[in-house]
């Protein structure tokens, strides 16, 4: 179980998740609040690290971040 809080501060405990890429940002499609804005897991936050495929550690990677 995973604790997601979206920035006007509601939170929703989500047990299966769901990556969506929403404006170039990999979202959690389950954790979609009533405000329109994403949720974010209030783990420690390390990015995605399972959408980037190690294969295309190139400029690939570079463009995604600059995407913010
Ligand atoms: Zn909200």
């Amino acid at each position: 179980m995973t604790t997601y809080q979206c920035k006007c501060g509601a939170t929703k405990q989500l047990n299966k998740t769901t990556l969506c890429i929403v404006n170039g940002t990999a979202q959690v499609k389950e954790a979609l609040c009533g405000c329109g804005e994403y949720m974010q897991s209030t783990k420690e936050f390390s990015g995605y690290p399972t959408i980037i495929r190690p294969d295309s550690d190139t400029n690939h990677t570079k463009n995604l971040h600059n995407n913010k």
